[in-house]
């Protein structure tokens, strides 16, 4: 397929000469100023011909060239730091206006109505004509795609449209982890959030040297497309909570992490949550399938229907909203037992 040529516009080095632009390190600025590696992470991304792509962070703008020469229909940037906005501008002239550039955060950036209604698609069906690219910094990659899984188990914001996919950069550590299989040694929470809603690759390593400035790590690109069904039919604030709680005692057997979840005092029903969900107490954080943390999530959610407060205890609370938490659970507890007593009247023998 030809790319389409764009009339001469400043390469991304003259831009920054032009502009007099050093990187900010409180924007984790590390620039790609080698239109090959851009052009390289945009064909990972594979179709982009009349899709509606959202590029993240577009900086000097290698990566934004590079896609408009994929002849994607219409390109949204939003960058956070406004010294780019000049040249982005000239960028989105030469594309005869396809491209909106907008200054903001990505973190509080809406993506509900970013985008054309029609192009939305039943979640079971082929993904939706929308990508979202970025060459993330590094401080707030993982915590805008914890804020983006969230938001693809409740079809939101960009999911609002169907089944988004994203091609998205981050420290190779951090890629190799949103992709390590069961029992490797980095498998961590972020594995298995990320595995349980959505089919993640690694494409490919950028040596940290080819950014300017360069990173003390390399980078590693990785592809996410949401899957028909997530692996734990579940939401997301639960399934988060009880990842967190087993994979905080990463190496301990995982009932450590489970006794977490419940008062001190309530040890049973740790026990219970272990009990039901069939899985193996001596097996660690890293060891368990994700059946096994399906079976967990869904043991812990009947708890929860059944004593609500427990979704709420915090062990980490300070004391005193502690305690309430406490007694809130033993007070529904009392009741819960109440009722079942109720409902299976005990036969008193008179005679
Ligand atoms: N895409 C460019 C490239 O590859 O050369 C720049 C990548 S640089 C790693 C990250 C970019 O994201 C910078 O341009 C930075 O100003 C921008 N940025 C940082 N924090 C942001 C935020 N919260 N929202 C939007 N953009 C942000």
């Amino acid at each position: 397929m030809s790319a389409l040529k764009l009339p001469p516009i400043a390469t991304v080095g003259e831009v920054m000469r032009l502009y007099r632009i050093r990187a900010k390190k409180n924007l984790s600025q590390n620039f790609l100023l080698d239109m090959n590696m851009c052009r390289k992470i945009v064909r990972s991304a594979s179709h982009l011909k009349n899709h509606f792509v959202c590029e993240v962070g577009p900086g000097p703008g290698g990566i934004t060239q590079a896609i408009i020469e994929k002849q994607c229909r219409h390109l949204t940037v939003i960058e956070k730091d406004a010294r780019f906005l000049p040249s982005l501008k000239v960028l989105s002239d030469a594309f005869e206006n396809q491209m909106s550039v907008i200054h903001g955060d990505i973190l509080n950036f809406n993506m509900e109505n970013a985008f054309p209604e029609e192009l939305k698609k039943p979640w079971k069906s082929y993904p939706p004509f929308i990508h979202i690219i970025g060459n993330l910094p590094f401080n707030i990659s993982t915590p805008l795609l914890i804020k983006w899984l969230a938001d693809i188990s409740e079809r939101r914001g960009a999911w609002s449209y169907g089944r988004t996919r994203l091609t998205l950069t981050f420290q190779k550590e951090v890629a190799e982890r949103i992709v390590a299989p069961i029992a490797a040694d980095n498998r961590c929470r972020l594995s298995v959030i990320c595995q349980h809603l959505c089919d993640v690759n690694l494409k490919f390593i950028i040596p940290g040297k080819v950014f300017v400035p360069p990173p003390k790590v390399d980078v590693g690109v990785v592809s996410l497309v949401p899957l028909v069904e997530p692996k734990i039919k579940l939401p997301f604030k639960l399934v988060e909570k009880v990842l967190r709680h087993i994979f905080h005692h990463r190496n301990k057997k995982c009932f450590y992490g489970i006794k977490t979840l419940f008062p001190e005092n309530q040890l049973e029903l740790a026990e219970e949550m272990l009990e039901k969900s069939g899985v193996k107490p001596s097996f660690t954080s890293y060891q368990l399938s994700m059946e096994d943390y399906n079976a967990l999530c869904h043991a812990y959610n009947e708890i929860c229907q059944r004593i609500p407060a427990v979704f709420d205890y915090d062990y980490r609370a300070m004391p005193s909203n502690r305690l309430a938490q406490i007694q809130k659970i033993a007070q529904q507890m009392e009741s819960d037992s109440l009722s079942e007593n109720a409902k299976w009247p005990s036969f008193r023998c008179d005679s």
